[in-house]
């Protein structure tokens, strides 16, 4: 059976959106993974179908109601079903590369997308909801959210990238971001590319590379390096160092 996600939202029609071109969308046509789209406001109430109310305690915008959310969750999530259900929400956890390699180990996810100022929070504790922030940022809706941790799993399942990136390689695989990356012409506006990667010697090239990430990452993200550095500390080493590439770079904090 392929990667199954199933979406809870108001807006069906936003998907699979982007997600049904390039890479992933190939990746659909082949049956590789599979989406559904669950419009809410079927489980709305009354003439109107509505989904949402206003806030107890007061205070602005409307609430997404329990009632509404959990019928739809009940509609849509067969007892027992294996899949974390998730709700795309600011309030969330921060997710990172390891989330999305997580749910791609697994059978798929059920997403919850909220509009609004988000969901009563009684549903989020009943339905044992995994709250998940894509950044610190307030979207409108979970939709966007939705589309970019799908495609961050999605390029993690067998045969969806083909040979055309290495994950073992990327930014985050190993608690790093990626070294910079270089192409034809060798000189452009009066740059060369770092003579190294002209020089044919893999070893060098390895020992360059992994200096430029472990600088990359101390200089752009303090938060990412001194983790780097605690699992180092502590004898964790990255996949990398187990691969026995060369660690060059030894800048402090
Ligand atoms: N009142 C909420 C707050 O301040 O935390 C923001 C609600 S936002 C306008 C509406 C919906 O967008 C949220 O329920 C959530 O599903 C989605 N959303 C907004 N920002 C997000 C983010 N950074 N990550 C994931 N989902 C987000």
């Amino acid at each position: 059976m392929s990667w199954h996600a199933t979406v809870l939202t108001l807006f069906p029609e936003m998907f699979p959106g982007p997600l049904g071109l390039s890479l992933a969308g190939r990746a659909l046509e082949e049956g590789r993974w599979s989406i559904e789209t669950h419009d809410i406001r079927t489980h709305g109430l009354g003439r109107h179908r509505n989904v949402d109310d206003t806030p107890f305690g007061g205070g602005a915008g409307m609430v997404m109601r329990p009632d509404v959310i959990g019928s739809a969750i009940a509609a849509h999530r067969p007892a027992g079903d294996p899949r974390p259900l998730v709700y795309l929400t600011p309030r969330g956890r921060l997710f990172r590369q390891e989330d999305a390699a997580r749910f791609a180990a697994g059978p798929g996810v059920m997403l919850l997308c909220g509009r609004y100022e988000g969901l009563d929070q009684r549903v989020i504790e009943e339905a044992g909801v995994e709250e998940i922030s894509i950044g610190d940022y307030v979207l409108s809706g979970g939709e966007p959210a939705a589309l970019v941790l799908l495609d961050a799993c999605l390029r993690l399942l067998p045969g969806v990238m083909g040979g055309e990136t290495s994950a073992e390689e990327e930014s985050f695989a190993d608690g790093l971001l990626e070294y910079p990356h270089y192409t034809r012409p060798a000189e452009w506006n009066d740059r060369p590319v770092p003579p190294v990667l002209l020089s044919g010697d893999h070893g060098a090239i390895r020992a360059w590379r992994r200096a430029q990430a472990e600088e990359a990452t101390r200089l752009r993200r303090p938060d990412l390096w001194a983790a780097h550095l605690s699992r180092r500390m502590a004898g964790r080493p990255s996949p990398q160092d187990m691969t026995g590439s060369v660690a060059t770079a030894s800048a402090g904090p």
